[in-house]
């Protein structure tokens, strides 16, 4: 059987085990969100839930369960709400609710949300959490983490880079071809590339960055995977032998 990393698996002994060993708590930042006509809606969370059991496997440690709920910029428009690739998609037309999307809260109560998830984390004794997923979600986290690193003594992270327009991050686009090789690495059978319009000139609905038809692969997904596995697991490593 393979190791178990998922904390929703885990019995208290083994949960007790794996923490005593590791007190990294991975959270997985998703969304039910349109992620293109070729990707699951809930793309984020798989992407950083498979990419955080590859590193909990490598560094040691505990998967939470993906949120599924994010903020995201949004805009009322003729009374209507729209968020997050309605808005972004169509930057000259009208915005438009797209299929399947149902993640929205404001940043406000998401980083409340945050917090409590921490303090929890905090009481069953993990001592290191990483966060990643969304990019409006992971930003939320990421401008918590001095705040929360001073109140709850906590070591917290995001999986993101200095600079990410290498394009050789975890999760740096939007259903395009960063995420659609992520996908594709760790769950082809959810992604229908074929979904996407043949004709290379018209453009994919709510997608942001380079076009996955052209520049999506399993390949380069498994690739960008194993750099941030070795980079992250050397930040996480460090910063357990502090601790230690
Ligand atoms: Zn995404």
């Amino acid at each position: 059987m393979s190791e178990k990393v998922l904390y929703i698996e885990l019995t208290p002994d083994e949960f007790k085990e794996r923490l005593s060993k590791v007190p990294i708590a991975y959270l997985p930042l998703g969304t039910l969100e349109w992620h293109g006509r070729h990707m699951p809606l809930g793309a984020d969370g798989l992407i950083s839930s498979g990419f955080f059991m590859e590193l909990a496997k490598k560094v040691g440690g505990i998967v939470l369960p993906m949120l599924f709920i994010g903020p995201d910029k949004s805009r009322d428009v003729d009374g209507k709400e729209y968020y997050g690739m309605d808005i972004h998609s169509y930057p000259e037309h009208h915005p438009q609710k797209l299929l399947g999307s149902a993640y929205w809260v404001n940043k406000r109560l998401f980083r409340d949300i945050l917090e409590e998830i921490l303090k929890q984390l905090k009481r069953a004794g993990f001592k290191i959490v990483v966060a990643h997923g969304h990019g409006p979600s992971t930003m939320a986290f990421y401008s918590g983490i001095k705040k929360w690193k001073d109140e709850l003594g906590l070591d917290l992270f995001t999986c993101w880079r200095d600079k990410e327009s290498d394009g050789l991050g975890i999760q740096t686009d939007h259903a395009a071809a960063n995420e659609t090789s992520l996908m594709m690495a760790l769950r082809p059978d959810l992604v229908k590339i074929e979904n996407l319009p043949k004709d290379k000139d018209v453009k994919p609905l709510g997608l942001m960055g380079k076009d996955p038809r052209e520049f999506a692969s399993s390949e380069e997904g498994k690739r960008i995977i194993s750099l941030q596995i070795d980079r992250m697991a050397e930040i996480l490593k460090e910063t357990l032998n502090k601790i230690n």
